[in-house]
């Protein structure tokens, strides 16, 4: 390769690494109403709901692991009218002209499936009862009910990816690490590692030849308590880029290792804690 090349081949690379740590920059946002078309169980503990919009027909996400808020009514109420649409703003929280009391809720979920032919959009979500909003309307949800759509964005670049990536999280990153492995550029080298509770929990994962995947079980233990020593387990290249979700504390412990131990540079890190042991996500 002539000098101009290999200047030219460094310079892309680190442009793709320094703007691979930061989501994508959606231009103009919107918030529409969504109806829940299908609903089903499509593993212990993950159920899919189908939802329908003319306004998906023409929806264009940015990335693998594009993610949405789904705005949903307060317990007992109907959703609202919708606010007077934004395209600066990015989340609708507490905007509706209603008492506080009866602002919807507002939590983020991955598009695991777009038809735009038909306006669609899957989404699989994780229940853990009634603890928050997004999972006790998620389980209460069926045919006929009615959301809003706010649209997000999404952090893994798929064009000029190459070289070794490290990709984990848990079972709230399934839908976004499955999408990203259906769109595995073939020139990746993907050491993909998922934590679940338990590998029944796990539907088919897509499987490119490029990447190697580790499903660790936790059962009771705390989220990352078996994340974290198989990654420490696991002989690492230097990463090119790493995408990590999941809980908070987990993601924060994986990216501290893959930087301090292994040399990945922090800027060629996206990290997202996905939600909070504890706490709201909000
Ligand atoms: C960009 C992005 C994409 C995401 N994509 C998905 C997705 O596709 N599918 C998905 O299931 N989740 C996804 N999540 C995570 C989801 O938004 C959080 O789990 C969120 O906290 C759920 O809201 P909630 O109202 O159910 O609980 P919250 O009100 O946020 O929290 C209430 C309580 O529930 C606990 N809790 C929250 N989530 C879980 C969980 N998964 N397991 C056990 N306890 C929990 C909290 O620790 C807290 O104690 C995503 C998050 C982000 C930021």
């Amino acid at each position: 390769m002539s000098r101009a090349l290999r200047v030219r081949d460094t310079l892309i690379r680190a442009a793709y690494a320094r703007s691979m740590s930061m989501p994508i920059e959606r231009e103009a946002h919107q918030l529409f109403r969504v109806t829940v078309t299908a609903a089903e169980q499509v593993s212990p503990i993950m159920r899919r709901l189908t939802l329908r919009a003319p306004e998906l027909a023409d929806y264009q996400p940015l990335g693998p692991d594009e993610y949405f808020g789904l705005v949903m009514p307060a317990a007992g109420q109907d959703l609202p009218a919708l606010p007077e649409a934004d395209p600066d703003r990015a989340t609708p929280r507490g905007s509706f002209d209603v008492p506080d009391e009866q602002q919807p809720d507002v939590r983020w979920y991955t598009i695991r499936a777009h038809r735009p032919e038909v306006g669609e959009v899957d989404v699989d979500v994780v229940t853990h009862g009634d603890a928050g909003p997004g999972s006790a309307w998620v389980l209460r949800a069926e045919v006929g009910s009615q959301a809003a759509f706010q649209t997000g964005t999404a952090a893994y670049r798929t064009e000029q990816a190459s070289g070794a990536q490290v990709i984990a999280g848990d079972e709230t990153a399934l839908p976004a690490i499955s999408r990203i492995l259906e769109e595995l550029p073939a020139t990746v080298e993907a050491h993909v590692f998922l934590e679940v509770p338990a590998v029944t929990d796990v539907p088919p994962l897509p499987s490119p030849r490029s990447a190697m995947i580790t499903v660790v079980e936790r059962g009771t233990g705390l989220p990352g308590s078996a994340l974290v020593p198989a990654i420490e387990a696991a002989s690492l290249p230097i990463p090119t880029a790493s995408w990590i979700a999941g809980e908070k504390a987990t993601v924060a412990a994986v990216r501290r290792y893959l930087t301090s131990e292994i040399g990945a540079a922090k800027r060629a890190v996206y990290f997202c804690p996905y939600w909070i042991l504890g706490k709201p996500r909000g």
